[in-house]
């Protein structure tokens, strides 16, 4: 199949303030998610951003102007990490590594980066940082600077403040270049995926036209963002049709994503095997995912993804097969509830103690994709089977969805209003763009 490459054009930022927002209560319901109500200082920024309506000529170049726009990346720092592996997930290219890994060396915090903590960065897509920001402790932020080619370490005590930011935004080529121009971090975006993955396959359903809204937690000091918090609630218009999500944790401490009825967002399929990430969706090219053929073509769908992108189940199994298969190569099969299978294949490698007997949830990583087999490329080819026949997962309408009830759900629509009064400015703010 022929592939186009686009140039990348720098998106036309439309920011309005809308002081209306401050207005509204937000007290009650963002102490119900852990916030110290006192953080909460007023008044609310909130902006509309619409990327530039026309779309760029899609052109065989190659990107020439990747510099031209850069992104927050969030970064959670895992056992063994040090700041070149760090520097490495993040995208830096290998020519800065260097030069920030030995400015790095003046600060204790970065040679020793403590597990479990995140690592804000502004990067762009050609792998230049712009800057780093650490939390090493609660009130220890390092912050390493670029001043020109050079990289400068700055130590400080701070005190961060937690805010609720609402932004709106508005897709014309792909989900990460709406959010970025909307200046959404990274993790947010992929939150918003996440949290509607049962409902929208985020690699083939995205449109052109489509919209989101956000409410987010984030922590400041003197302005500067230090690090993302959690999605409050979202919505995102899908082909016309509405879904929003809020947040809600229980009486129990069971917490997750309801819709405003209060019926819950988990789903027992996901639509996707691939987790919506910038790099699973391509982003250098700024265009929507390139699904390889659609699943009429040959009874699958084909989710082209770089070589050892992590492929997840799309619900809770047993593995009935994990080998290789002619044509397949490596495959994996899972058994779900009657009459459900489901298939993953060409994968290059199989995730650790994926072997037929074995349990695995929903999400969880089976392998990983390769161009094993028949396959003139890494992508995965996933099948979804009823009763051992391949189905369009597409077409099928899925179970089940729990819901709150009682008690519980009286107080999440007491609880949630707010955050469903912000999503329907949002929304208005958005048509209001359009004119
Ligand atoms: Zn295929």
């Amino acid at each position: 199949m022929k592939r186009m490459q686009p140039v990348y054009r720098p998106p036309v930022r439309h920011r309005r303030w809308l002081p209306l927002l401050a207005a509204l209560p937000l007290f009650g319901v963002m102490a119900a998610f852990g916030i110290a109500p006192d953080t909460i200082t007023d008044p609310v920024p909130t902006q509309v951003v619409v990327e530039p309506v026309t779309l760029p000529e899609p052109q065989t170049t190659d990107v020439a102007d990747a510099d031209s726009f850069d992104f927050w990346t969030e970064e959670r720092i895992l056992r063994g990490d040090t700041l070149a592996t760090l520097l490495d997930r993040i995208g830096v290219s290998a020519e800065e590594k260097a030069r920030i890994v030995a400015a790095g060396r003046q600060s204790a915090a970065l040679q020793r980066l403590a597990s479990g903590r995140t690592v804000l960065a502004r990067v762009t897509a050609s792998g230049r940082l712009l800057l780093l920001r650490y939390l090493a402790g609660e009130d220890r932020l390092v912050t390493l600077n670029r001043v020109e080619e050079r990289f400068e370490v700055e130590e400080a005590q701070v005190t961060l403040e937690a805010r609720p930011i609402m932004r709106s935004g508005e897709i014309r080529s792909s989900l990460f270049g709406a959010t970025d121009a909307a200046d959404i971090p990274d993790s947010i975006a992929s939150q918003m995926a996440e949290i509607f993955s049962g409902e929208i396959d985020f690699h083939r359903d995205l449109r052109r036209g489509d919209r989101f809204s956000v409410v987010y937690e984030a922590f400041y000091h003197n302005g500067n963002l230090v690090k993302t918090g959690r999605l409050l609630s979202a919505e995102f218009v899908n082909q016309g049709k509405t879904h929003r999500a809020v947040y809600f944790r229980d009486s129990n401490g069971r917490d997750g994503y309801f819709t405003p009825q209060g019926q819950s967002l988990k789903r027992a399929f996901l639509k996707s095997p691939i987790p919506f990430s910038r790099i699973s969706s391509g982003f250098t090219s700024a265009r929507f995912h390139p699904v390889l053929q659609q699943w009429r073509a040959h009874r699958g769908i084909d989710y082209a993804a770089p070589t050892g992108t992590p492929v997840r189940a799309v619900a809770d199994a047993v593995v009935s097969f994990a080998g290789w298969q002619n044509g397949y190569g490596n495959i994996v099969i899972l058994e779900h509830h009657k009459p459900y299978s489901s298939a993953y294949a060409h994968l290059s490698r199989f995730a650790a103690g994926i072997k037929k007997g074995r349990r695995v949830s929903q999400g969880d990583i089976i392998g990983y994709v390769g161009a094993t087999g028949l396959a003139t490329g890494p992508h995965l080819h996933y099948e979804f089977r009823v009763a051992g026949v391949q189905r369009d997962p597409q077409s099928l309408n899925l179970p089940i969805a729990f819901t709150l009830d009682g008690r519980e759900r009286s107080r999440f629509l007491a609880e949630s209003r707010p955050l469903v009064k912000r999503l329907d400015l949002l929304a208005g703010t958005n048509l209001a763009s359009f004119d």
